[in-house]
């Protein structure tokens, strides 16, 4: 029987205690991969997981995104304790319940940017008609100023454009959180501040979000920081005055709009 839960207020997302992983893989030695970690994450926060590379973040976040399982320590989503849960509860938990956003994006190839956002829809509801999987999948990609894409192909997309799909996609579902792994690794500054900017308007109204990242510059438009080391927390505290990605964007394109005086 896992423990009773330690009065988690109705308002908490996540809630950790002493999660622990072990990698054991044949004869090799075993990895210690994340140890110990509790923490609680309350509805409504954007919070950045930090560290060096190895330092245990995609682990972590794969084991509350249910890809993975614990070695150790408990796990509530929502209120539920997820150790106890089965395979088959543990993806319809993963489908109804998360959105991922991965570094590479994911989107399958041969499919329009449409059809990616509808996927998620055609393996948790069977009662939706044509009209209305189409309907979602176009309003998820509104919500990211992708609407005008819907038919292209990955391939016809930038790659910021298909993180915005790979968002939408994300979304479609209307998850209680969004977990997001180095969503802006593959991406330059400037598509790195729009994907910051969706995010940002994402939690305004209202959406949990967790995201791994391990650049700094980045963590400063989220609201609150852990920095992982050698699988533990190191450090978690609120950032004390968040950037603004719109803002950002609007002071990355005025020097150009300068240099154009400049040389008028
Ligand atoms: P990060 O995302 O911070 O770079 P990871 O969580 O990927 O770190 O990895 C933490 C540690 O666990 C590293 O030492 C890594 O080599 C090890 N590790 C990660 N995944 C596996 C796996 N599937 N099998 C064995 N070891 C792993
Ligand atoms: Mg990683």
């Amino acid at each position: 029987m896992p423990a009773a839960p330690p009065a988690i207020p109705h308002d908490t997302v996540i809630r950790l205690e002493n999660l622990d992983k072990v990698y054991q893989s044949g004869e090799e030695v075993a990895v210690h991969a994340v140890r110990t970690v509790s923490l609680s994450i309350r509805k409504g926060e954007f919070v950045a997981i930090m560290g060096a590379s190895g330092s245990g973040k995609s682990t972590l976040m794969n084991m509350i995104g249910c890809l993975d399982r614990p070695s150790g320590g408990q796990y509530w989503l929502d209120g539920e304790s997820v150790g106890s849960l089965n395979k088959n509860e543990l993806s319809r938990v993963r489908n109804q319940r998360l959105g991922f956003v991965f570094q590479g994006f994911n989107l399958l190839s041969r499919t329009s940017a449409l059809e990616n956002v509808e996927l998620p829809l055609l393996y948790s509801t069977h009662t939706l008609s044509r009209k209305q999987l189409h309907d979602q999948a176009l309003q998820a990609l509104e919500r990211v100023g992708l609407s005008a894409r819907a038919g292209h192909h990955p391939s016809q997309l930038s790659g910021g454009q298909q993180q915005r799909v790979a968002i939408a996609r994300a979304l479609v579902n209307h998850p209680a959180l969004l977990l997001a792994d180095e969503p802006t690794g593959n991406l330059d500054t400037h598509t790195s501040l729009e994907i910051m900017q969706i995010f940002q308007e994402l939690n305004r109204k209202g959406m949990t979000i967790l995201m791994v990242t391990h650049e700094p510059d980045i963590a400063q438009y989220c609201r609150r920081q852990i920095v992982m080391r050698d699988g533990r927390i190191l450090r978690d505290e609120p950032v004390a005055a968040p950037l603004d990605a719109a803002e950002a964007l609007r002071r990355w394109s005025r020097p150009h709009e300068e240099d154009a005086e400049a040389g008028a």
